[in-house]
């Protein structure tokens, strides 16, 4: 069973307000726009939100992961836009430098992307390498007392509105692993960091991406976080954390999605009843019904061990593998009680029927996911009830 405490239920209520205030009702003018929730984001941050899994001392709150939760999944029932811009401002595009960056670093870059003054993100994939990270190419090289890096990063979350972006690049030649390292780059100081081509999506349209070119760009030692090797461990320090909130995001568009459907069959009237009392309809509802409880159990029980300190990576990938797909599926059954309707511009449910399937590749795809529950599939291994 789940039980939130009162500091929890009270932190949701206040999220729940702000999203039904200044979130559910600009979520489907944004999408249209393709257009970047500046002021959204900066709102967030004066509430402290993007700073919640941070300490005191850089304005966060040191909140645990499911309060973290809670925020993602509240945001994306509002837009699922937003909740990936604050996630990637909230975690992976501030998580380096706060762990490896010097207190100089930390108070030029890290604390004003808490406060959402500063746009930061995360630079893994290339035009090669997605889940294949071994195979990037994007090089760091020794000049002088620093590095200078050369490459092309794709699907990089808000790349035409970012200001600091944590890069992975080889530090060493050929295929491999062990010599990845992270490095922090300032658009506005570093020369050579241009805009690629900008991506049109279908889905997530108001959080922005794009590609970033990097030619010749000098950075400075301190920029290089954490030593020039194992960035790939440091990436897999927070996968899991990653994977959970993307589980708290899917929830939080299934439910939205769930919600609307629920609402609209008891309005819809076909053959003189509501549809949702052909039962039909009723057993579609029922089954969106019973996976978003139970998506919403794995993602809030993983998130509590994450919060215990116990072993999750084959929890948090089944986790996101589990309420992805589900936010998939039930989007998807939305869509269909809304008939044509569901492709109607005017109901949100179109956007949850698209924005859904950025939920599949964010933090591993189920492939990937799958692959490493399949190697630890032994039940009595980390039981669910352990
Ligand atoms: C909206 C959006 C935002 C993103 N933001 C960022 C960002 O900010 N920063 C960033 O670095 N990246 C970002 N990404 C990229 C994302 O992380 C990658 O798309 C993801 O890692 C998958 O890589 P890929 O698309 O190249 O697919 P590929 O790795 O090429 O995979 C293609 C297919 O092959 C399957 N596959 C691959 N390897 C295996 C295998 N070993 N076994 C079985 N199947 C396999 C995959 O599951 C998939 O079905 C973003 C993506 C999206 C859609």
């Amino acid at each position: 069973m789940i039980t939130f405490s009162t500091e929890q239920a009270e932190f949701r209520r206040s999220v729940t307000r702000f999203v039904d205030a200044e979130v559910v009702p600009q979520a489907d003018a944004l999408d249209e726009r393709g257009e970047f929730p500046r002021e959204l984001v900066k709102k967030l941050g004066a509430q402290g939100w993007l700073a919640l899994r941070y300490p005191e001392a850089y304005g966060g709150a040191d909140a645990d992961m499911v309060t973290y939760c809670l925020f993602a999944e509240e945001l994306a029932r509002g837009s699922l836009s937003v909740a990936a811009a604050a996630a990637m401002q909230s975690l992976m595009g501030t998580r380096f430098v706060y762990k490896y960056g010097s207190e100089t670093l930390r108070a030029k870059y890290l604390v004003p992307a808490l406060r959402g003054d500063l746009i930061a993100t995360f630079a893994l994939t290339e035009p090669n390498a997605g889940s294949d990270v071994a195979n990037i190419t994007t090089r760091a090289d020794r000049r002088g007392d620093g590095w200078v890096l050369r490459g092309t990063k794709t699907w990089v979350t808000s790349a035409p509105v970012a200001d600091v972006l944590t890069v992975a690049a080889k530090t060493g030649g050929g295929r491999g692993l062990g010599n990845i390292a992270l490095f922090l780059l300032d658009r506005a100081s570093m020369r050579g960091i241009t805009l690629g081509k900008s991506i049109e999506k279908m889905a997530v349209r108001a959080s922005v991406t794009g590609e970033i070119v990097l030619e010749d760009v000098e950075v400075p030692e301190a920029h290089c976080l954490g030593g020039e090797a194992g960035g790939v461990e440091k990436i897999g320090e927070i996968l899991a954390e990653i994977r959970v909130m993307t589980a708290a995001l899917s929830v939080g568009l299934a439910r939205a999605a769930y919600e609307a459907a629920l609402a609209y069959s008891r309005q819809r009237v076909a053959f003189g009843k509501p549809i949702g009392e052909h039962q039909a309809i009723g057993f579609k509802l029922a089954d969106m019904l019973t996976a978003l409880q139970a998506a919403t159990l794995m993602t809030y029980q993983t998130a509590a061990r994450l919060d215990a300190g116990r072993p999750i990576a084959r929890e948090a990938a089944m986790a996101k593998l589990f309420a992805s797909e589900t936010a998939v599926r039930i989007t998807d059954d939305a869509a269909r009680i809304f008939a044509s309707y569901g492709l109607a511009m005017e109901y949100p449910v179109q956007r949850y029927f698209r924005d859904a399937r950025f939920l599949l590749p964010g933090g591993g795809t189920s492939e990937i996911l799958r692959l490493v529950i399949s190697r630890e599939l032994d039940w009595d291994r980390w039981s669910a009830f352990a």
